[in-house]
């Protein structure tokens, strides 16, 4: 089943296809095809990137027959609002052809009234985030007895978003029998427990086993001392507006972001984007870095997953991400579509184990890049940064490249007249504490539990 030809698409959605320029189906598409289509229960474990999201519409699609019953046959769960917009998009450009009633729903704006109204006109498949879609649900407007079909997108960050209460409510407003259909980034172990509680025998693929990361990426990491040395770092990379034409910097918290946009020297060609940000600057923020206004979009995990935004050419992990998996979904952003993408990882002293966490995920180590000699290290600390009062002392054997605490003026001799000092950074770290501890992978070791 290599072709669109081979899946005996009705005429619409093969026209349609045709109109997106698509030549074959990729890999998840061709799995997950038949049996979507058979009505198997499905768990695809594939990555953004790969074409997830047409694989479960083409089937879902091709079985959809006209109806104008009022309520929903189509049930599509997704985690953040703009994955529900961008499900949404990709429903409209696949239905040129047919006449489906789509609709999005998702909390955050003052816009349940609105959504009443569009719900009680009639729709054949609605997409929402959980939240918004169990309050409506509960105003009995929005009745879920006649879905036929649950997707849930993005399973693995529905936990990480505490929406496991959620889910299991709207479950029991949904009918016993129906086919459901989950697809996840990675495996874990709530996925595990999804499949067992709600599943029949589901047909379970996996496209790129967990934790790979797309083949068209390079990757590469920095150690760099703190956040200070680490914008002079991203200031110095930038500079380079050829190579790095469209960069999606991640960073850790929103106060980072926040002072990350306000530390980096390109103001007037950076967006910044977070979930504490109003709805109209994030959709802002994200049209300005798709067309091209901003060259730089400064963003925390939360638009990590789902976001669909072409030709990236550079995704930065100014912070090395918490759970590894979210290095994964970062770096998904570029390399799409077949097109090289590079990704570059700065970590500190504390970031390590996170990393070599990243790497064992993986199986892979990422390549290491000396700091460039222009890069001055900075000895200033956030806030968050400085030590708390309960930290243990700091030992007297600091690396001097890693230095915190002395001057400026001190450090940017040091930088520039000791190189060699700079360069043994990791290796001095190892030197000190030993292999850094692991986090641990917690699927695994909730697996070996269970044994
Ligand atoms: P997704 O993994 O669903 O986020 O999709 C990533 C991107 O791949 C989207 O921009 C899709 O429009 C695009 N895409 C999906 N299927 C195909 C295909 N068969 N050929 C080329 N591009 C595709």
């Amino acid at each position: 089943m290599n072709t669109f030809e081979d899946l005996n698409l009705k005429k619409q959605l093969k026209n349609a296809i045709a109109d997106l320029g698509f030549e074959k189906p990729t890999p998840i598409q061709q799995a997950s095809y038949s049996p979507i289509l058979g009505g198997s229960d499905f768990v695809g474990i594939a990555q953004t990137g790969t074409g997830k999201t047409i694989a479960y519409l083409l089937p879902i699609l091709q079985d959809l027959k006209f109806s104008d019953q009022p309520h929903p046959r189509v049930l599509v769960l997704a985690p953040t609002r703009e994955l529900v917009i961008q499900i949404v998009a990709q429903i409209e450009k696949l239905t040129p052809y047919i006449t489906v009633r789509v609709l999005g729903v998702y909390g955050g704006t003052n816009n349940m009234n609105s959504q009443k109204n569009a719900v009680s006109e009639g729709i054949d498949i609605i997409v929402g985030t959980p939240r918004r879609l169990y309050d409506l649900a509960l105003t009995n407007v929005l009745r879920l007895k006649s879905i036929k079909k649950l997707v849930i997108d993005e399973v693995d960050i529905m936990l990480d978003f505490g929406y496991k209460t959620q889910l299991k409510n709207i479950f029991e407003h949904l009918p016993i029998k129906r086919q459901n259909i989950l697809f996840s980034a990675t495996m874990t172990t709530y996925v595990d427990e999804l499949m067992d509680d709600f599943l029949v025998n589901p047909v379970k693929k996996t496209i790129s086993i967990s934790g790979t990361p797309l083949d068209t990426i390079s990757q590469e990491a920095y150690a760099v001392p703190n956040f200070y040395t680490k914008a002079n770092l991203l200031n110095h990379l930038l500079k380079d507006k050829e190579a790095h034409s469209k960069v999606l910097i991640f960073v850790g918290t929103k106060v980072g972001a926040d002072r990350l946009f306000e530390t980096l020297n390109f103001e007037s060609e950076t967006s910044v984007i977070h979930s504490s940000k109003e709805q109209n600057h994030r959709t802002k923020s994200i049209e300005s870095f798709v067309n091209g206004t901003s060259r730089i979009l400064i963003a925390t995990d939360v638009i990590s997953r789902g976001i669909d935004i072409e030709k990236i050419t550079t995704v930065i992990s100014f912070d090395t991400p918490l759970y590894p998996e979210n290095y994964i979904h970062r770096i998904g952003r570029t390399g799409r579509a077949e097109q090289q993408g590079r990704a570059i990882l700065f970590y500190n002293e504390k970031e390590i184990a996170l990393k070599e966490a990243i790497e064992s995920l993986m199986n892979y180590t990422i390549p290491f890049n000396e700091l460039p000699e222009e890069v001055e290290v900075i000895s200033q600390l956030t806030p968050e940064e400085k030590p708390k009062p309960l930290d243990p002392p700091e030992s007297p054997h600091k690396n001097t490249a890693i230095e915190v605490g002395a001057s400026f003026h001190e450090k940017s001799a040091k930088n520039s007249k000791e190189r060699i000092e700079k360069k043994s950074y990791s290796k001095k770290i190892k030197e000190r504490y030993g292999k850094p501890l692991r986090r641990g992978d917690k699927i695994q070791n909730m697996k070996k539990k269970r044994k």
